[in-house]
């Protein structure tokens, strides 16, 4: 039996540390949340950002654009939201609608307000906070003792907001890191030769038994919808079959319940960091 790590106890460890951290501000901090349509998941993940706001003294402004807002005007608006003062951090909520250059309109943030990590300037890499997911992936492994130092890990998944940072702050965190992605052949033993495996490649039941091993610690970045079967309703699962992993390994995040929970958590920590 694996040892589950869930994420809420860290969530709250990180919530606690920030409650304090925001009171000893002079200024309630502000995040300022850049939504362009009105796709169910983002109105979601947005409604956790501004309730965990609430709850721990971040006021969360959110600019809500329509999807016929064209490109340069967006721009100009997360210009102005750089240009004032009283906003501390600036997100936009991905993935844009079509017809928007993604790369384009991030860039346009200010580094200084970038709470999410992505603005990379011509020097790769540089970047002031670490994005949120790998921030949650690290909370979560420390909180729970895993040693990190030393060890091997391997990632499946190698995009700007997941799977890139979580293998660079394993690497910096002493990790002999080996990231896998589509064009990688061998992966099961890439995945099995891991002290640490991390999957964010966002494919519901991807990571099975033969890329695991015992002693292993397996964290599940991804968050995929899928249709129950002989049902209409969806569920959300992982990227590991959880039911056939666990029995093998040491350690575990489940999903939903992992990582997911705390990268609310971690964002706020990014504005603050910015603040
Ligand atoms: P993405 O599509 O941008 O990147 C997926 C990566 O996985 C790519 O590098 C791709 O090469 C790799 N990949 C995909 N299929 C693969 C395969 N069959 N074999 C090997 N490599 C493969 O997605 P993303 O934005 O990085 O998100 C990945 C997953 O993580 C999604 O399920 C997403 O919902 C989830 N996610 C979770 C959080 C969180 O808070 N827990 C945050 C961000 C993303």
């Amino acid at each position: 039996m694996a040892e589950i790590l869930y994420g809420a106890p860290v969530r709250e460890k990180v919530k606690e540390d920030l409650i304090k951290r925001i009171r000893s501000l002079e200024k309630k901090p502000v995040l300022a949340i850049v939504q362009v349509g009105d796709r169910p998941d983002s109105n979601i993940y947005i409604r956790n950002k501004v309730r965990f706001g609430e709850e721990v003294g971040v006021e969360v402004v959110l600019k809500k654009f329509d999807v016929a807002i064209e490109e340069g005007k967006l721009i100009e608006e997360i210009q102005k939201l750089n240009q004032n003062e009283n906003v501390n951090g600036i997100i936009v909520q991905l993935p844009l609608p079509d017809g928007f250059d993604t790369e384009k309109v991030v860039a346009s943030i200010s580094k200084k307000k970038d709470a999410d990590g992505l603005v990379v300037s011509e020097r790769e890499g540089e970047v002031l906070v670490t994005p949120a997911t790998a921030r949650a992936v690290m909370a979560l492994l420390n909180f729970y003792k895993i040693q990190i130092t030393g060890k091997k890990a391997a990632v499946i998944g190698r995009s700007r907001l997941a799977g890139g940072p979580i293998a660079k702050s394993l690497e910096a965190a002493g990790a002999l890191v080996t990231v896998c992605h589509r064009e990688t052949s061998n992966i099961p033993q890439i995945c099995r030769d891991g002290d640490i495996l991390v999957s964010a490649a966002g494919q519901p039941g991807f990571v099975t038994k033969e890329y695991t091993k015992e002693g292993q610690t397996v964290v599940d970045v991804g968050i995929n919808k899928i249709t129950v079967l002989g049902s209409e309703k969806t569920k959300l699962v992982g990227d590991v079959a959880f039911d056939e992993v666990e029995p093998i390994v040491a350690a575990i995040t489940p999903v939903p319940g992992g990582v997911g929970p705390l990268t609310v958590a971690c964002l706020f920590e990014n504005l603050l960091d910015l603040c």
